[in-house]
């Protein structure tokens, strides 16, 4: 028999207000139940007012699951607990010491208790259970100690339908449930920062899809197969992701043949935004999201930036802007997301890639530049969006 068989789930109160609540609560079950998917065990998730439950039917992996629901943005605490059915008050005294005997090998600790009852017509008030329950923990094990102000065990007891007894809370990722904020449009590359990008707009709690420009036979099928491995990694936390391929070969061949090549990089990663803001509208998306960040390379100075922003009609969500590459490294690592980012497959950017790209592009000339474009590229645009792959990665 395992040591816990359920879990009491704590999510912030932020965004749980009135009657959005039962929103932000049912959006974080759905994603508690699908990071459960990757665990040995069959969990039943419920919810009872201010309160997630998580409870194994059965043997199941404690590591996997906390390590999953960890994974869960909203998650404030994750605290496995005893939770009993039988909430007589003698009862319950032999439940609290039980659970002290178990979860505490090694009595020699101080402790206080912290009760509470939502089912006020409870007979026994929270300040008797405290005074009560103490008394029977001490009178059982002799060797422990109170301690009202730095208890090394805090023991809350919660008398709800059921009863909760848990003195361990083991931090969540914070943030709100994935889908209880709109959806967004995330472009995807091989590189560290944009996989870091979409964790981190989809810890806020957006539905994040994603876009790959992909230019075949310069970039190579295994290319392609590194993003799809990163949309999977950052799904684990995100949900389900819709990953989006489309053919840009022709694109940036055109773009080669017909713009200064300084100007390549900058044009291109305008095309970049236009495609990808086509493709979120058709998806509903709001926003965009990218891994850029000032001053990383040429196509990131200021000017740059504000030069492939200005062909968006959409919000452009940049969460690693102000991030030094170091700090956008130790998040990746973090989430899981370094090793396979720093894979060696080439990027459709670099191979057209400029000597001296220019960093200060000016608007106006790159809108002249792009008007020798204008033959073909409005067809080649379309033809790229409707011939795309689409893929979901979980
Ligand atoms: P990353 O590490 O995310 O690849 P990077 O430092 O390589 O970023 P760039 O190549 O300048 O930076 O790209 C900036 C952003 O443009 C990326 O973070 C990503 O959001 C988007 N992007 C670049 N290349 C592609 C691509 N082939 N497909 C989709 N999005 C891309
Ligand atoms: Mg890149």
């Amino acid at each position: 028999m395992m040591l816990y068989q359920s879990f009491l789930i704590k999510y912030a109160e932020i965004g749980t207000k009135g009657k959005n609540r039962y929103l932000f609560e049912d959006a974080l079950m759905k994603q508690i139940r699908h990071a459960l998917k990757e665990v040995d065990g069959v969990f039943a998730v419920t919810k009872e007012f201010g309160r997630i439950y998580v409870e194994a039917k059965g043997e199941y992996d404690f590591e996997d699951t906390v390590a999953a629901l960890k994974r869960v943005f909203g998650v404030a605490w994750i605290c496995p607990m005893f939770q009993i059915e039988e909430k007589d008050f003698d009862n319950l005294k032999r439940e609290a010491v039980d659970y002290i005997d178990q979860v505490y090998p090694d009595k020699n600790l101080t402790f206080k208790v912290d009760s509470r009852r939502a089912d006020k017509k409870y007979p026994v008030t929270s300040e008797q259970m405290n005074r009560d329950l103490g008394e029977a923990v001490l009178t059982a094990f002799p060797q422990m100690k109170v301690d009202v102000h730095h208890p090394q065990v805090m023991l809350r007891v919660e008398v709800r339908n059921m009863v909760n007894i848990y003195s361990q809370m083991i931090p969540g990722p914070g943030g709100m449930p994935v889908g209880t904020n709109g959806k967004a449009m995330l472009l995807l590359s091989g590189g560290i920062d944009s996989p870091v990008a979409g964790y981190m707009v989809a810890k806020r709690g957006v539905k994040v899809e994603a876009v790959y420009f992909h230019a075949p036979p310069y970039t190579s099928e295994r290319a392609k197969q590194k993003v799809v491995d990163l949309a999977r990694l950052v799904s684990r936390y995100s949900g389900p992701m819709r990953l989006h391929v489309v053919n840009f070969t022709d694109i940036q061949l055109y773009i080669y043949d017909q713009c200064p090549h300084e100007e390549l990089t900058i044009i291109m990663r305008r095309y970049m935004m236009r495609i990808a803001e086509m493709i979120g509208k058709e998806s509903e998306c709001l926003a965009l999201i990218t891994g850029e960040s000032i001053g990383q390379v040429a196509s990131q100075t200021v000017q740059s930036l504000a030069a492939t922003n200005e062909v968006c009609t959409m919000p452009v969500f940049r969460p690693v802007i102000g991030f030094d590459k170091q700090e956008i490294v130790d998040i990746a690592e973090k989430i899981g997301t370094y090793e396979t980012s720093i894979e060696p497959f080439e990027d459709c950017c670099t191979i057209f890639v400029a000597k001296h790209p220019v960093t200060k592009p000016n608007v106006k000339v790159i809108r002249r530049s792009e008007e020798k474009l204008t033959e073909k590229i409005d067809d080649m645009v379309r033809t790229a969006v409707d011939t795309r792959e689409i893929l979901v990665c979980s």
